[in-house]
């Protein structure tokens, strides 16, 4: 079995707990303008891509190897973070490495925006330890602008929720985007009544603009939130979510 992945980073201190390697599964079925990771939303090695930036097939025993090099840097709470693209769309074929990372005791993280068939997800939850699941697009007039589904993801975070409640929320703040009266009061609704204890708020970063141009892309340009505007999100994230914990980035 193999899959796809674009880049394998050590040392990441902000994908989970610990130190952890981070893995970056090519794929995305969603089309976010502010996409930090263009390289991996095509599924496919793309040739035209600076070598840096192509992917590259793994069979998963030379994967288990390349993850696990770096174990004693993981101590009790580091380990592996799967993120993407989506990473979980490769899933099916990851599923022997998971299941032998479970059994050597190591801890499993994913990045994902849980838009992808409910069938995936109960894979992840046979092996995942901690989930960061990404809130974008919520208000379902809207859905089209990242051909993302809002039921489906709804879905999916309710049957993650009743399996785990180790879910960190992240929510890119993007005007006209994410950030706007109805996607915010739509959040509000979602993470009301829902076991959430986590919430990550962030602006978006042109850190990824030279890989749009290293791949014939122009990165868009987004208004900035200001401060105030987080705050005021970040308020009103407290006011309808007993004992959150809001991290603003
Ligand atoms: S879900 Fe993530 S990888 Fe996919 S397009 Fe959006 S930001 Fe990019």
């Amino acid at each position: 079995m193999k899959v796809k992945i674009s880049q394998i980073q050590r040392f990441c201190l902000h994908d989970g707990p610990g130190i952890r390697t981070t893995v970056f599964f090519k794929g995305c079925k969603l089309k976010c303008p502010w996409c930090s990771n263009p390289e991996n939303i095509s599924f496919s090695i793309e040739e035209k891509y600076p070598d840096e930036l192509k992917g590259k097939e793994w069979e998963l025993d030379e994967l288990y190897c390349e993850l696990i090099k770096d174990k004693t840097f993981f101590d009790k709470e580091g380990g592996i973070t799967f993120s993407g693209g989506e990473c979980l769309w490769q899933f099916e074929n990851l599923e022997p490495l998971l299941k032998k990372l479970k059994e050597n005791k190591y801890n499993i993280c994913i990045e994902t925006a849980l838009n992808v068939p409910t069938k995936l997800i109960d894979i992840a939850l046979k092996y995942v330890d901690f989930y960061y699941v990404d809130m974008k697009i919520v208000d379902p007039t809207k859905q089209s602008l990242i051909n993302s589904d809002v039921n489906l993801f709804i879905q999916n975070l309710d049957r993650v929720l009743k399996h785990t409640d180790n879910i960190t929320i992240r929510i890119p703040c993007v005007r006209n985007y994410t950030f706007t009266e109805e996607n915010l009061n739509r959040i509000l609704e979602i993470l009301k009544n829902r076991r959430i204890k986590n919430v990550e708020l962030f602006k978006i970063h042109r850190l990824a603009e030279s890989k749009y141009k290293s791949l014939g892309k122009e990165m868009p340009l987004f208004e900035n939130i200001l401060n105030d505007e987080m705050n005021q999100i970040k308020d009103r994230i407290k006011t309808v979510v007993k004992n959150v914990e809001i991290i603003h980035i």
